[in-house]
């Protein structure tokens, strides 16, 4: 599991909050901004579908209409109908099942998304042509004769009743494409244009073919029908026109052509074949003929209305591209500057807020005294670098200061020592004892546990033979040795000292004045069994007199009336012939 360790400082943790931030709006403005492409991306790639809808829905009216040539030729025949006609029929009637079908095909694939009311409605259209076909049907079995103008109007009718339901989604397509690509409608609606000229256009050749194919003159209702939709196609043109003219990416030479074939030649077939039918009697054109003549004019608007939609197709595509690119251009910055942000943090945060956030913990630690802390050995450069240094140098500083207090403590602990230390034995000197013996009486109230302080003075016995007979050096040996021997003799607590030449003091705590006397004896015991060498090799042991004084528990006593006392006790015992202990006499405890 990936563990993101928590940044130690206030500064690191600062930063990350920040980087946090930053990154969040970049991530949130990233999306934003890929959601927004994709989706122009998506409207267009629908555009493209939609587009194939509204070219199958026109490709389909086309068929149905162009269905009604043949249908209506057919009816025009006496009986039996000419193979060929029924033929045409047939073939005609095949095209637009396969054109109705491959438009349905569009509408239930999976791409078109909700598409279902218009796959109802192509449906619907579907059965409605079935219905008309069947009536075609119907009167294509009665004799020539017998096909009323009624009938015929009718089964004519059921063919163009097809129509409008699949404008309508064609007119729902086009709307869709423009979602996609602002712009398209405009040149949608002249395809449609297209389409609908088409549509009228083979309308107009359906009025006049049952007159031709009945050889009578058309009647009232049939003209007012003609002169309607010749209206329509003026309004047509006219509405072509100028949208053509002012939009020169539209197929200006397609246009041309419509102009000349339909508008020019085939529309002037159409009058002068009119003009014969709304005279009595046989116009002398047959409706085949008529179809013959006057259908290939259409051509041109159906050509026309192919090349616009390319056109758009075209369009829809580059718009379709473009926003892939876009989409690729966007992740491909976006990735760039998220990677550059996350380096760009991460390197900021290693190679300055870290360092720096580092170098303040150490600064800290070393004003408190750590000396121990480590600095980073990662080469820094610039400022960064310099900071080190300068905490190097602090640190450095703070070692030699820490050095120097440290020989400062050793050498006033030295020297104290030595002021109170006696340089020849190692024992107290005079001073350090009468230090501890003054502590000792002003204490001497309040000691607990009964215990009573002694202070037992004792000089060596005729020392100055000692040295004049052995040497000097001698003489201290022997007092190195007496110095051994008190510091076993007595115990750690206890305070031994030389206070004089050959002349020491025990200061101790007892429970019982006999304790100091045994001690002081066994002192004397000690001298007596340990033989001294003189330089000489001689052999020889020295005795020492003893005089020891006591205080009693809370019994106030001040140091130098003790001392005194004690020194008048080893006098004593000098003047009562040396080599022995003098103590007081203690009165027995209530
Ligand atoms: P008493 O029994 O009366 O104490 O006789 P004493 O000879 O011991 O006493 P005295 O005071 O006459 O002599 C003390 C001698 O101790 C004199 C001196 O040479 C000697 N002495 C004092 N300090 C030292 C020292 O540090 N080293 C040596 N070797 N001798 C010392
Ligand atoms: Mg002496
Ligand atoms: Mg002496």
């Amino acid at each position: 599991m990936l563990k993101i360790p928590l940044p130690a400082s206030p500064l690191e943790r600062r930063f990350a909050l920040l980087a946090a931030t930053l990154g969040f709006v970049l991530l949130a403005l990233s999306i934003w901004l890929f959601r927004y492409q994709w989706v122009a991306y998506a409207n267009a790639e629908h555009a493209l579908t939609d587009l194939r809808i509204f070219r199958a829905i026109l490709l389909a009216m086309e068929q149905v209409s162009v269905e009604r040539g043949p249908s209506n030729a057919a009816l025009g025949e006496a009986l039996p109908l000419p193979p060929a006609q029924g033929q045409a029929l047939l073939d005609a009637r095949a095209e637009s099942d396969r054109r109705i079908a491959g438009l349905l095909g569009q509408l239930e694939a999976p791409e078109c998304g909700n598409c279902l009311s218009e796959r109802d409605t192509v449906l619907r259209a579907r059965d409605d042509l079935a219905r008309a076909r069947a009536e075609v049907d119907g009167l294509l079995r009665q004799p020539h004769g017998q096909r009323t103008g009624e009938a015929l109007h009718r089964a004519a009718d059921g063919m163009i009743r097809v129509m409008p339901p699949l404008s309508a989604i064609a007119d729902v397509s086009a709307a869709k494409v423009d979602r996609g690509v602002p712009g398209a409608l405009s040149r949608l609606l002249a395809a449609r244009l297209a389409a609908l000229l088409r549509e009228q256009a083979g309308l107009l050749g359906s009025q006049l073919t049952p007159a031709l194919g009945t050889n009578r003159q058309l009647n009232s209702t049939e003209q007012f029908a003609i002169e309607r939709t010749l209206g329509t196609i003026a309004q047509l043109r006219a509405l072509l026109q100028p949208r053509v003219l002012s939009d020169p990416e539209l197929p200006q030479g397609a246009f041309q052509v419509v102009e000349r074939q339909y508008f020019g030649a085939g529309l002037e077939y159409f009058s002068r074949v009119h003009a014969l039918a709304s005279l009595p009697g046989d116009a002398g054109v047959s409706s085949a003929e008529f179809v013959d003549h006057y259908v290939p004019s259409m051509g041109a608007i159906t050509r026309f209305r192919d090349e616009i939609l390319d056109l758009v197709e075209r369009q829809v595509r580059a718009q379709r591209d473009t926003r892939l690119g876009w989409l690729g251009g966007i992740v491909a910055i976006l990735s760039a500057v998220i990677v550059f942000l996350f380096l760009g943090v991460w390197l900021f945060r290693r190679q300055v807020v870290r360092p720096f956030a580092d170098a303040a913990r150490a600064i800290r630690a070393i004003a408190a005294g750590n000396l121990a802390v480590t600095l980073s050995s990662r080469p820094y450069r610039g400022e960064i670098r310099e900071l080190f240094d300068a905490v190097q140098v602090l640190r450095g500083n703070a070692v030699e200061r820490a050095r120097l207090e440290r020989e400062r403590r050793q050498l006033i602990a030295e020297l104290s020592r030595m002021a109170q230390t006696d340089a020849l034995t190692g024992l107290f000197n005079r001073g350090a004892f009468d230090i501890r013996l003054k502590d000792a009486c002003s204490g001497a109230g309040r000691r607990a546990g009964g215990q009573l302080l002694s202070l037992t003075l004792f000089d060596i016995d005729h020392f100055k033979r000692v040295n004049d007979k052995y040497g000097h050096a001698t003489g201290d040996r022997a007092l190195r040795r007496i110095a051994e021997l008190s510091r076993e003799v007595w115990r750690e607590g206890d305070i031994v000292a030389r206070i004089g030449g050959e002349e020491f003091a025990v200061l101790a705590s007892v429970p019982a004045c006999q304790d100091a006397l045994d001690m002081a004896q066994q002192l004397r015991a000690r001298l007596a069994a340990t033989p001294l060498v003189a330089d000489s090799g001689e052999r020889f042991s020295i005795q020492a007199s003893f005089g020891t004084a006591f205080v009693m528990p809370g019994e106030a006593q001040d140091a130098d009336g003790l001392m005194r006392r004690a020194d008048l006790l080893l006098y004593q015992a000098k003047q009562g012939g040396r080599d022995r202990i003098v103590a007081e006499t203690v009165p027995p405890r209530p």
